[in-house]
């Protein structure tokens, strides 16, 4: 520390803050680590006596797989964890998993700390396995289980969660999925990769969860008009035989929000909605598929997801 503080010349007064915000900083880096670099910034505010150090230490973990990122919040959020190296795709998506709990832009403050622990150390790419916010308010934390979802510490679910219903609970399910579903024409095996839902034409539908439009076709020889939403990155939910649609490839859309108005477009043989969801490009029943909500994990599978988790809880403690 005292050849740190040396180089880069800060008067006597101003080395007790730095130091005390340095151990503070460095009492939480495991002592094994192989590789640390130390980034400190001095900031002048116009107050001369709130002289205050922004540090940021990056971490090369032994194991060269996982890499731990911190820094301090000087600023919003976003440019905070710029100034520290975190992509804007990691940053998104450290906002999304706690975007119910925290409001980033009131509950953050000078000062307050946030860590992360990615995939890689080399790649363009590194992907978020473990996010953490110390705030006055309290201590969040997001851990990456194996099914790729994030929990916080005691099991609850994060981030994305969907509805099974794209049309209001009243209406009947007129076909279910069904990857044997003989076709009633032809007799031969033609399965039905989703749910019919048999609605009157005008019916509004609803962004099943929150994501992207991929797609907003109109007239499809088959589809008809219909919308294929992407949801963190791997789910795919797919709304075909629309009358209307109410958004367009690219759009942002909310769970919830009303994407267009069913109807009888395209090879259809009566007004309904095919509603229907893919999994890493794989086709699932969307009325039985297990689906990120809000639920809370049961004891055994606290105790695995404990058990599975504990190695990232070890490197952010
Ligand atoms: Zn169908």
């Amino acid at each position: 520390m005292q050849g740190i503080v040396s180089r880069i010349k800060i008067r006597g007064t101003e080395i007790l803050g730095l130091v005390t915000v340095c151990a503070v900083m460095l009492s939480v880096v495991n002592p094994v680590l192989a590789k640390e670099n130390l980034i400190i910034r001095q900031r002048q505010d116009h107050d001369r006596h709130a002289t205050d150090y922004g540090v940021n230490v990056t971490t090369e973990l032994p194991a060269a797989t996982i890499k731990r990122i911190e820094g301090t919040i000087q600023g919003n959020f976003y440019r905070s964890g710029r100034a520290a190296g975190l992509s804007p795709k990691v940053l998104q998506r450290f906002v999304t998993l706690f975007q119910r709990q925290i409001d980033f832009s009131r509950d953050l403050r000078t000062g307050d700390h946030f860590e992360v622990l990615l995939t890689g150390t080399s790649g363009s790419n590194p992907e978020l396995l473990a996010a953490r916010l110390h705030l006055t308010k309290g201590t969040f934390t997001a851990l990456k289980d194996q099914d790729g979802q994030f929990y916080t510490e005691d099991g609850l679910r994060l981030g994305t969660s969907f509805s099974r219903y794209p049309v209001g609970k009243g209406f009947r399910i007129s076909s279910d999925f069904n990857l044997r579903r003989v076709h009633p024409v032809t007799g031969k095996i033609s399965p039905h990769k989703g749910t019919d839902w048999a609605v009157p034409v005008g019916t509004p539908v609803k962004a099943t969860a929150a994501g992207v439009v991929v797609r907003a076709v109109k007239n499809h020889p088959q589809a008809g008009n219909y919308i294929e939403i992407k949801t963190a990155g791997r789910y795919v939910t797919r709304f075909l035989h629309l009358d209307s649609l109410n958004v367009k490839s690219g759009d942002r859309v909310k769970k919830g929000q009303i994407i267009g108005r069913s109807g009888n477009s395209g090879l259809s043989t009566g007004p309904h909605l095919h509603y229907e969801m893919s999994i890493d490009g794989l086709a699932v029943d969307v009325m039985k598929v297990r689906l990120p909500d809000d639920s809370l994990l049961s004891d055994t599978e606290l105790a695995g997801f404990k058990a599975r988790t504990e190695k990232l809880v070890v490197l952010m403690d």
